[in-house]
């Protein structure tokens, strides 16, 4: 069956999808908070991170209502919905799926009941080990309802012989291994966790007197909640009526946070590791101008993923920046068949070049990555249909040259351009008259957050954990 894509509003389908984003909220007995409602709104910050499926859940004094529907947050809950869901903590998801596993069973928040009791979970990022555990699993009796190696966590959970819940899914965290920013809510307490390589992102806001969890700092601002701090890896952080406690639950490895949240994936207005996302993309971009030696007249971005890149390219280099490329904000979820027609007819939907401003012009293209090239072809093809004179593409990250198995949604390593092709063969390919990646070491070297150490292993095949694909079947 062919594959269905979503032309979604802030991606082109020639990039990294993140596949998850995740959010909880701990009311203390004096706030009078809607829990679902700041739900809701975390949820919509963070919707970039996955637009398939969006789920909340409430724990109104240890009774859970869930509610998940296959949609962008703002079409799975009405005022309506959210007025049903009522209580004094909540756990919400959103989603992006990979080929075949677009269904409901699938969405989050996941929750289950065992005689340990109720447990929501909503995970970011992907077990390395999940197929083995599960496979384990089911042989020892276990029935799975998704495809999620979220699952293997609750199974883990249900049957550990640590009677305590909360003990329970520590001592299965110490057995999973992979990428994971965990919010998991019992009856009584809402807990974090991020695994020991604190690959995806997870930080801790407060509003008033309540606790907010969250991927991204941007869901804090939204609510008017003030950033803490991150989750440390291999944190466990519990929220209860006895306040909050922290603990290392595992070994401590070094910080492999991924890179491309850097680069791509986390939205330019929050904060990591006490670093502002734009900012690094505009250093980004002038690390990039200190690497290139290219004349050229104008520097556009392509958008919206190559502007801050091209900002600060600008200002180092000197050369006038344009928006020479229109982006279509009104594209919406058009519901296209993955034809290479379409796909051409996709790039020409979203994205328009302004003839007056680039003919006769040397231009100096720049975007955030290359996955497969389809994208940067069409594009420099229209850019030269409409009277460029030179098109030179700058690329503000390293050539991906190898799948990720930590919860991002890369090509397969068959159809990933650099994996096979050398800078100047994929320069060739997508019709460029230059091509220049910044170095890992220009990438790494422009961004400044506190203590963290970088995953690159989508550039350099360098895996943290893990090896060889096909043992990562599972999803987030
Ligand atoms: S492999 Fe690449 S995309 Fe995946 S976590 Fe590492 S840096 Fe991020």
């Amino acid at each position: 069956m062919a594959r269905n894509y979503f032309c979604q509003d802030e991606n082109l389908i020639d990039k990294m999808e993140e596949e998850c984003g995740v959010f909880g909220v701990y009311a203390t007995s004096d706030d009078k908070v809607d829990v679902a409602n700041l739900t809701y709104l975390g949820l919509h910050a963070l919707q970039h991170r996955g637009q398939e499926s969006a789920g909340i859940c409430v724990n109104d004094k240890g009774e859970f209502t869930n509610r998940r529907g296959m949609d962008l947050v703002t079409n799975v809950f009405d005022e309506e919905a959210l007025e049903e869901l009522t209580g004094q903590m909540a756990v919400g998801h959103v989603r992006y799926s990979t080929t075949g596993s677009s269904l409901l069973s699938n969405a989050q928040p996941l929750v289950t009941n065992s005689i340990k009791g109720e447990l929501a979970l909503a995970h970011n990022g992907n077990l390395v080990n999940g197929l083995e555990m599960r496979k384990n699993l089911e042989q020892r009796g276990s029935i799975f309802h998704s495809t999620l190696d979220t699952e293997v966590i609750a199974h883990l959970v249900a049957r550990s012989f640590k009677d305590d819940i909360i003990e329970a899914l520590t001592h299965s965290l110490q057995k999973v291994k992979g990428a994971f920013s965990l919010i998991a809510m019992t009856e009584d307490s809402l807990v974090a966790a991020r695994d020991p390589h604190g690959f995806r992102p997870l930080a801790i806001g407060k509003l008033e007197d309540s606790y907010i969890i969250a991927s991204e700092t941007c869901a804090f601002d939204i609510i008017g909640a003030e950033h803490i701090r991150d989750i440390e890896p291999g944190e466990i952080v519990v929220i209860n009526e006895e306040g909050i406690k922290s603990k290392y639950y595992g070994e401590r490895t070094p910080y492999n946070f991924c890179v491309f949240e850097f680069i791509y994936f986390a939205r330019p207005d929050s904060v990591i590791g006490g670093q502002n996302v734009q900012l690094a993309r505009e250093e980004i971009g002038r690390q990039l101008a200190r690497e290139t030696d290219i004349e050229a007249d104008l520097v556009v971005p392509v958008p919206s993923s190559g502007i801050p890149s091209a900002l600060g390219f600008a200002e180092e280099s000197g050369v006038p920046y344009k928006k020479g490329i229109l982006r279509n904000r009104y594209v919406g979820r058009t519901f296209i068949q993955p034809t290479q027609e379409i796909r051409n007819l996709k790039v020409k939907i979203k994205l328009n070049p302004i003839k007056d401003i680039i003919e006769g012009k040397r231009i100096f293209l720049i975007d955030d990555s290359i996955v497969r090239g389809t994208t940067s072809k069409q594009i420099i093809r229209m850019m030269k249909e409409a009277g460029a004179k030179e098109v030179h593409m700058g690329i503000a990250s390293p050539p991906v040259a190898y799948p990720c198995y930590y919860g991002l949604d890369t090509s397969r390593r068959q159809e990933l351009i650099a994996a096979e092709n050398s800078v100047e063969e994929i320069c060739d390919h997508i019709g460029a008259d230059s091509l220049t990646y910044i170095s890992q070491e220009g990438l790494l070297a422009s961004i400044e957050a506190n203590g963290y150490g970088f995953c690159t292993a989508c550039f350099s095949g360098d895996y943290p954990i893990g090896e060889g694909e096909g043992k990562f079947s599972l999803e987030c």
